[in-house]
């Protein structure tokens, strides 16, 4: 395919702040700039790394920064990170809120205090008026619970893995449904049922790199460089050309995030 022919893709997630890319960060961009990706989306997770996901954002012109509390990192956070977090959105104008939500996965992190955090920048968020990137590890009814509370309206539920019902709630609630390197594996039979036959208009791409790899590259880090693949092995299991993919999936980004994006 010539360089013109490029699809323009959008990668809704990745930390491309995170050590794994300090040694080669550059040559990443390069080759992901190169693949036809046009812009990446990075969500901070506490809130000392607001200022290393604006330095990234800086740099690399294709970058936009969204700030959050991830709920992984709950115990850690502080009543003052959500002041940090209000003052660094007033100053520095994220695209959204995130990466925050709720982790039901994990054992170590108390619940309530995630939902305390959870519930705080979803205020942050409606203030604002800003989108969400939500983190829903087996949390997507205790999330739907609370984005209804807040009336929030717009965002992303990032690396999408539920029911087809509660997909729906979320469509419904005006969200798109991230999906990136977990479909491509075959035995990821529940994601790519989903991925197949959800509305096209309901979804959008990411590599959430360095983490969540792809079957290609099992094991290794992932890379936002592998995001044309991944709409490849999307197109291919819905049954329509990559370049459809690209644009719808890119649509369904501007009616998130408008014209910050
Ligand atoms: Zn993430």
């Amino acid at each position: 395919m010539p360089d013109s022919m490029l699809p323009a893709l959008i990668d809704t997630h990745c930390h491309l702040d995170a050590g794994e890319f300090d040694a080669d960060r550059d040559e990443v961009v390069e080759r992901t700039v190169a693949s036809g990706v046009t812009r990446i989306i990075v969500p901070a997770v506490t809130a000392d790394n607001f200022a290393a996901v604006n330095e990234i954002c800086a740099r690399y012109p294709l970058c936009r920064p969204a700030l959050g509390l991830h709920p992984i990192y709950a115990q850690q956070h502080q009543q003052d990170d959500l002041s940090r977090l209000r003052a660094a959105v007033a100053e520095t104008h994220p695209v959204a809120i995130g990466e925050i939500g709720l982790d039901l996965f994990v054992t170590d992190v108390d619940v309530t205090r995630q939902t305390y955090f959870f519930a705080e920048q979803l205020k942050i968020a409606r203030d604002f008026d800003l989108p969400v990137l939500l983190h829903t590890r087996h949390a997507n009814d205790e999330i739907m619970k609370q984005l209804r509370r807040f009336d929030i309206r717009r965002g992303i539920a990032h690396a999408f893995n539920g029911s087809m019902q509660q997909a729906e709630r979320f469509i419904q609630q005006g969200f798109k449904l991230g999906f990136g390197g977990a479909f491509t594996y075959t035995r990821a039979s529940n994601l790519r049922r989903l991925a197949a036959q959800l509305p096209l208009e309901a979804i959008v791409l990411e590599t959430d790199a360095p983490d969540m790899s792809p079957v290609w590259a099992h094991r290794q880090r992932n890379s936002p460089e592998y995001l044309a693949q991944i709409a490849a092995e999307l197109a291919a299991l819905r049954g329509v050309d990559v370049a459809t993919i690209a644009q719808v999936t890119g649509n369904n980004v501007r009616a998130i995030f408008g014209e910050r994006i």
